[in-house]
């Protein structure tokens, strides 16, 4: 039974002593799995990996499927789809937790390899909502894969370790950067000059010439992967911080780290799925891609590749006829799983402080996103928020109702209107994060906890 009036408490208040140790020992779990994934394709083969592992089988090692049976699909290296049958027909519904893999970054130019001066760069686009500035002056790493013409694919991964290279982006000394100083945040670094560097010797091969740094990067390029400059044509390569996710303060209650939007809502998910035995309704969890870039695309949540999954799962299930997939969607329920901001209390004054996500106080709810009068938001239903506050209450989820800054400050957007259009209940419910789209984005220890806990508790009910 609920008290008359709503308070808040930070779940690290009068916390048992097993609910420490594990929300301490789950946070070191998560922080060892981010430290080996840090892009979509990295997370969805370290996930498919730690699926198979649990018992998860790829759809077309299943002819049919029965109540029970875990499969999942890999759409291009970059969706991961899992499924847990349950014992009720799907035509019921199921149960969808939804998180993004793809996180900010800077992605390389199609042409990358310029020299300036005696400098060798890679040219970079930048990929989703970043601060420009907050990625010059920091290690950075490359990760991702070229494919050549025959087909053959290489993976890199370079500037993790202790005796590889790092790279990084120059930014002007203070001493000369008075007119930089004085122009507006968002254009003090040109996007143009998020360039990064990758050598500084010459080839000493040739004498004279032009361009003789790029000339002995691309050599070193083809003695190492094979590869000549146009092989960076047909290439995805993200450059990323090359920075370890650690604990953060004293007090060892919080976790910093690249890539938590979204990846601490695809591990509290993936880990809530591998729980899932003999279910009742059939429990499904996604990991899209694009997200940070408007879900567009044959790998983002836009594309019709979920819904070939779920009738997938109809088929193989022997029950699929016109229009249930449609039914099914329109049955089911959905928590999308995507980080929320919280409250800053450096930057107080764009939160409402009686409707902003707190750090520490569990998983935040967003009954709608959107910006300026909720504009393009999927808004969930009151009758479905009260089934998520009784599952949530029943088993003693700490959850806050929160909303993405003040009225007319500005907004954001998920992937929960995509399903909601297909008629799925949908409700917008992730771990609050600090310093969101930065290099370095901070989350709580309990608050992740809470996630891995929330999501446990949906796929069961
Ligand atoms: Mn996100
Ligand atoms: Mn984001």
């Amino acid at each position: 039974m609920s008290e008359l009036e709503r308070k808040r408490k930070s779940g690290w208040e009068k916390i048992t002593e097993d609910l420490e140790k594990n929300v301490f020992q789950f946070a070191d779990e998560y922080m060892n799995y981010l430290n080996q994934a840090k892009t979509e394709r990295e997370i969805v083969a370290l996930s498919e990996k730690i699926a198979r592992e649990s018992g998860f089988k790829s759809l077309d090692e299943y002819t049919e499927l029965h109540p029970g049976d875990k499969v999942y699909f890999v759409n291009r290296g970059k969706n991961l789809y899992l499924a847990v049958m349950g014992t009720k027909s799907m035509e019921e519904g199921v149960n969808i937790i939804g998180a993004h893999a793809d996180s900010p970054r800077l992605d390389l130019k199609p042409n990358p390899l310029v020299q300036e001066g005696e400098f060798a760069y890679l040219k970079t686009h930048y990929y989703g909502g970043i601060k420009k500035y907050q990625w010059t002056a920091i290690p950075l790493a490359i990760h991702g894969v070229i494919v050549k013409e025959n087909g053959e694919k290489i993976t890199i991964s370079l500037g993790e370790s202790e005796n590889e290279p790092v790279f990084t982006i120059t930014d002007l000394l203070p001493h000369l950067a008075k007119e930089q100083e004085q122009k507006k945040l968002s254009e003090a670094i040109n996007g143009e000059n998020l360039a990064v560097v990758v050598g500084n010797r010459p080839d000493d091969e040739e004498e004279k010439g032009k361009d003789r740094v790029k000339k002995n990067i691309l050599k070193l390029l083809n003695k190492k992967y094979g590869i000549t400059e146009d092989d960076f044509m047909s290439s995805e390569l993200e450059v990323v911080p090359a920075f370890k996710t650690r604990t953060l303060g004293l007090d060892e209650s919080l976790i910093a780290g690249y890539g938590q939007d979204d990846k601490v809502c695809v591990y509290t998910a993936l880990r809530a799925i591998l729980n899932v035995q003999n279910p009742e309704r059939t429990a499904v969890c996604l990991f899209s891609d694009k997200e940070e870039i408007g879900s567009m695309g044959n790998t983002g949540m836009e594309s019709h590749v979920f819904d070939t999954f779920i009738a997938e799962l109809l088929n193989k299930s022997r029950i699929n006829r016109p229009n249930l997939l449609d039914k099914v969607f329109c049955n089911s329920r959905m928590l999308s799983a995507d980080v929320d901001a919280g409250s800053d209390p450096l930057y107080a004054s764009v939160s409402d402080p009686h409707n902003a996500g707190l750090i520490g106080y569990g998983i935040s709810l967003n009954k709608y996103t959107g910006v300026r009068g909720k504009s393009n938001s999927s808004d969930a239903n009151a009758e479905y928020v009260a089934f998520i506050r009784r599952i949530f209450n029943q088993n003693s989820i700490k959850y806050q109702l929160a909303e993405l800054g003040k009225v007319d400050i500005g907004g954001g957007g998920t992937i929960a209107y995509i399903l909601a259009n297909k008629g799925v209940d949908v409700i917008d419910c992730g771990v609050p994060v600090l310093s969101m789209h930065a290099p370095y984005e901070v989350t709580s220890k309990f608050d992740v906890y809470s996630a891995y806990m929330a999501y446990t508790v949906f796929f069961n009910n």
